[in-house]
């Protein structure tokens, strides 16, 4: 903080699911370290959950909370995203825009506050806050290409190629993504583009993640967790359509330092010593992520390909995860020595371990940064929102691993996990690529430099 300067108190206020929770705190800790005061905002189902160890972290940081309107007990999966989202849109939107303008006044502890940091999946924060004088800028939580794919579905509607018929061949080229031209097909679009499989109704989050985009042109700055080695070409296309862009990520490589804790579920740490007792490269990490849910047949499938490629396996395996007892099936697949499942693991810790040979993911966003920045090949098995578009350019862009979309068949699980654990190539492209995000992020490199001109621009909306 320059001498005279009045301190900055920026509110931060993610959509309230694990994924964009942890990069908006990889953003706040980022923001502490650059000496500015943090109100960040959960949902208070999801701060009774949380660690508070991240409140002790700073003097500058605090945590708060507005109710997102469900009752307790009411699930919050992604199959009830609309009741979350209708939800927070009335009664978190009301306790929100209280508790923004009780945060007008220096209240002694805290300074007054003189901007928001909100998702851009909840418009109503940065219209609140503009609407109240404060600025706003918006943080999308996935990959540029994605956002651009959104941004693009107006003329993808307009030539007839979205909503995509359930039967249309799905390997068919799209043309009209900017910069996607040569390998982007219909099948790596948004899950929401295609048309309901036994329905055959239009997915209506479609509508709404389309309007969303749109509406973060009006925010003062869009900021995104990426790097512009990684995603170039999209970011130069999003830029005309938003005020400014900041591609400042991988965020959790850039604030590492200053790392705050941030799972919603109890990790299990145990795993890191199975770990230790593994020779390099020998292990196959398993994480579908925090929200996906597949069938007990998927599951079969998964586990046989597994058990068949041979190799160790963890497995974070989320209680919720499938419908019946998964543990007692890996325990009867005869792989209990080779096995270990945990609930949820210490993701970032568990990639960075050298007994780690690659990675069977959802391809989310945060875990396709994860395994980039840690060089280990992927193997992606994609199931909605921006993971379709992600495993394309993990397979076909970046070449750091293996895309194996719309199929999970056991021989095409043993094939591809063998694929990323045994090619010298994958492993090859996956550790020059996370060299060059690395650079991204270090000093002088385009992330840090972004962050840098971030908090300036932070500042000087304060001023
Ligand atoms: N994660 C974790 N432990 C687990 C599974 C996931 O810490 O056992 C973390 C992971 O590191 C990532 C986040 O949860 O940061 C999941 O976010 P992502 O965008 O990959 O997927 P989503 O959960 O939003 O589908």
């Amino acid at each position: 903080m320059q001498p005279g300067m009045a301190p900055v108190h920026v509110l931060v206020f993610p959509w309230p699911m694990q994924g964009h929770i942890n990069s908006m705190l990889h953003l706040t800790a980022g923001l502490l370290g650059a000496g500015l005061h943090i109100t960040f905002l959960h949902t208070d189902h999801n701060l009774r959950r949380v660690d508070r160890a991240n409140a002790a972290a700073s003097p500058r940081l605090r945590l708060m909370s507005v109710p997102d309107g469900l009752p307790d007990d009411h699930p919050r999966s992604v199959d009830d995203i609309k009741d979350l989202g209708r939800s927070l849109r009335t009664t978190g939107s009301v306790a929100y825009r209280a508790l923004l303008a009780s945060l007008l006044v220096d209240d002694g502890g805290f300074p007054k506050l003189s901007c928001v940091v909100a998702d851009g999946l909840l418009p109503f924060a940065t219209d609140i806050a503009e609407a109240l004088g404060v600025p706003a800028l918006a943080f999308r939580t996935e990959s540029a290409c994605s956002l651009l794919a959104y941004l693009s579905v107006p003329r993808l509607v307009e030539l007839g190629e979205v909503p995509i018929p359930v039967g249309a061949e799905l390997d068919a080229p799209v043309h009209c993504v900017p910069g996607m031209e040569g390998f982007l097909r219909r099948r790596d679009l948004p899950s929401s583009c295609r048309l309901h499989a036994e329905t055959h109704d239009v997915d209506p989050m479609l509508q709404v993640l389309v309007s969303y985009t749109a509406h973060s042109s009006r925010a003062r700055a869009l900021i995104l967790n990426t790097a512009a080695s990684l995603e170039r070409s999209a970011l130069a296309h999003i830029a005309p359509h938003m005020r400014d862009v900041f591609a400042i990520g991988p965020l959790h490589a850039i604030s590492a330092a200053t790392a705050l804790p941030t799972s919603l579920w109890r990790e299990d740490d145990g795993c890191m010593a199975w770990l230790d007792g593994h020779a390099d490269r020998s292990v196959v990490y398993v994480s579908l992520g925090s929200l996906t849910v597949i069938s007990l047949e998927q599951f079969t499938e998964l586990l046989s390909g597994l058990v068949g490629a041979g190799y160790a396996f963890l497995w974070a395996l989320r209680p919720d995860m499938v419908g019946a007892s998964p543990k007692e099936a890996i325990e009867k697949a005869g792989n209990g020595g080779k096995a270990r499942i945990v609930d949820w693991a210490p993701q970032r810790d568990v990639l960075r371990h050298r007994a780690v040979g690659c990675f069977l993911t959802h391809a989310g966003w945060n875990s396709t940064l994860e395994g980039v920045v840690e060089g280990v090949p992927l193997v992606c098995w994609p199931f909605f929102m921006d993971q379709q578009i992600n495993s394309r350019f993990v397979g076909t862009v970046w070449g750091n691993g293996v895309d194996m979309k719309d199929v999970c068949e056991r021989a095409v699980v043993e094939r591809m996990v063998r694929e990323a654990m045994e090619s010298g190539e994958l492993r090859t492209s996956a550790q020059a690529l996370a060299q060059q995000v690395r650079r991204d992020v270090a000093e002088g490199g385009s992330s840090t430099t972004e962050f840098h001109r971030l908090v300036s621009f932070i500042k000087q909306l304060s001023c």
